[in-house]
């Protein structure tokens, strides 16, 4: 018996002392490094991770909204390896086999309109070069992107980012113009109809670019569905109407499908829920979902054959990297032999369910909001005020964390922006678990109800 003890207790010490050293040697992001506690993970597998004392967690986020096809992937693992046999590196200037092969499998599950790729590192950058792209091909300088949204963090597409994780960077470069989001349930105005709220959002925005001068304006930069800042999904004619004001007055319509690419919102992208095509397509995550970091811009044709004659001014040393290519290609190709897009519907709908009857029953659910395996829930303090369970910007008592607390007591894992709890497991969750988790959901709503309200 004591020998079992002292196993576990060395267990316990190597967790820990993981933890210890990740804090003491690196910075931890978005936080003030005192409140850190970064889990030490032993092992992961599927929608599971294990920490060192052999407990078992449910990554109910997929690891910042990138995990689709889980931990542990044979297909991909493999894939990766064999490109490590070949080669691991090779420059963007030499022609590489899975690079050419991610390019053609990327743009062949494309919409027709769009025939290039450039493969950059991440979301952040693939958002910068989106942006540049736009400015050399048109000429123009403005870019328009809304408040509530996050593009990155990098100095670019920071300043493309509408959240206050913009700050840091601040004063920003020039021409970024943010505007606001169809963000309904908040409105202050009440609209007889989704109808009557697209069309105010579009006339506020037309007349925005108009006072801006609507030929300094070279792209309106969207996440399609905003993803960090609360599952704000946009009335039905509000991405139809933003590509009509586009195509009025000669704008670029980028679509950021870095957290709603892949297969998260039922559809490979985002935009395809609401029948639009956009003119450049940025994503990362989902791609390879993280096995080997990568993003990418995808442009239209006619961008595209604009630069068969106009120098392209982007690069980046890891640009198209072999091994994220190959990762990248196994991973579509995982998404479409296992016909992932039916298994995120089924699931989604058992979410969508489960999720409407959680707003019922829990006074501290004010609104729920869902797409596929992605979805929000908002909570306050009362339904009628709306008024939410923590401000804005505040949260002195720390409740959300606290609430953050009582989930991963359950072993369910997942974070929160504002006052809002993110749910989007990955892809490959099945109904049963799905259940499962979001019955531990069910009893911490309960516990918020009796302890917040
Ligand atoms: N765009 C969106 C919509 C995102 O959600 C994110 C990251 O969460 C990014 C861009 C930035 O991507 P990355 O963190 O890979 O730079």
């Amino acid at each position: 018996l004591i020998a079992v003890a002292t196993v576990k207790e060395e267990v316990k010490m190597k967790g820990s002392d993981i933890q210890a050293k990740q804090k003491k040697y690196s910075l931890q992001s978005w936080s003030a490094q005192k409140n850190t506690a970064p889990i030490p993970v032993e092992k992961a597998e599927g929608m599971y991770f294990w920490d060192f004392e052999g407990n078992r967690y449910s990554d109910m986020s997929s690891q910042l909204v990138n995990l689709n096809i889980g931990f542990g992937n044979k297909a991909v693992n493999q894939a990766i390896k064999d490109q490590v046999d070949q080669y691991c590196f090779l420059s963007p200037a030499y022609a590489a086999e899975s690079r050419a092969n991610l390019a053609e499998k990327v743009i062949s599950v494309m919409p027709d309109n769009i025939s290039k790729v450039f493969f950059t590192n991440g979301g952040s950058d693939a958002n910068e070069n989106a942006v540049k792209i736009a400015r050399m091909f048109s000429g123009k300088f403005k870019v328009f992107s809304r408040y509530r949204s996050y593009h990155g963090s990098s100095f670019g597409a920071g300043n493309l980012t509408g959240e206050p994780r913009r700050y840091a960077l601040e004063p920003g470069a020039p021409g970024f113009i943010k505007f606001f989001d169809p963000y309904i349930y908040r409105e202050a105005i009440e609209f007889t109809s989704e109808a009557d709220a697209t069309a105010y959002y579009l006339t506020k925005l037309k007349e925005q670019i108009i006072y801006e001068g609507a030929n300094n304006v070279a792209a309106i930069v969207l996440e399609t569905i905003t993803g960090s800042n609360g599952v704000i999904i946009p009335p039905a004619g509000y991405l139809p109407g933003v590509r009509a004001i586009c195509d009025e007055f000669g704008i670029l319509m980028i679509c950021d499908e870095v957290m709603t690419g892949w297969g998260r919102t039922g559809k490979i992208f985002g935009f395809e829920n609401f029948d639009v095509k956009p003119d450049i397509i940025t994503f990362a995550k989902g791609v390879t979902c993280g096995y080997v970091p990568i993003g990418g811009v995808a442009v239209s044709k006619e961008i595209a054959d604009y630069f068969d004659d106009n120098y392209l001014s982007c690069g980046l040393t890891y640009s198209g990297h072999p091994l994220a290519c190959a990762a990248g290609l196994a991973t579509i190709n995982f998404y479409q032999e296992a016909k992932i897009l039916d298994n995120v519907n089924a699931v989604g709908k058992v979410l969508a369910e489960t999720l409407e009857k959680l707003k019922e029953k829990h006074a501290c659910v004010g609104d729920v909001r869902y797409i596929g395996l992605f979805s929000a829930i908002e909570l306050v303090k009362s339904k009628e005020s709306k008024e939410a369970l923590v401000p804005y910007g505040k949260d002195p008592e720390g409740v959300m964390p606290k609430i953050l607390g009582m989930l991963k007591a359950k072993k369910f894992m997942t974070y929160f922006h504002e006052n809002m709890l993110i749910v989007a497991p990955p892809l490959i969750i099945t109904a049963a678990q799905l259940t499962e988790e979001m019955e531990k959901m069910d009893e911490v709503l309960t516990q918020v109800d009796q302890t917040f309200l």
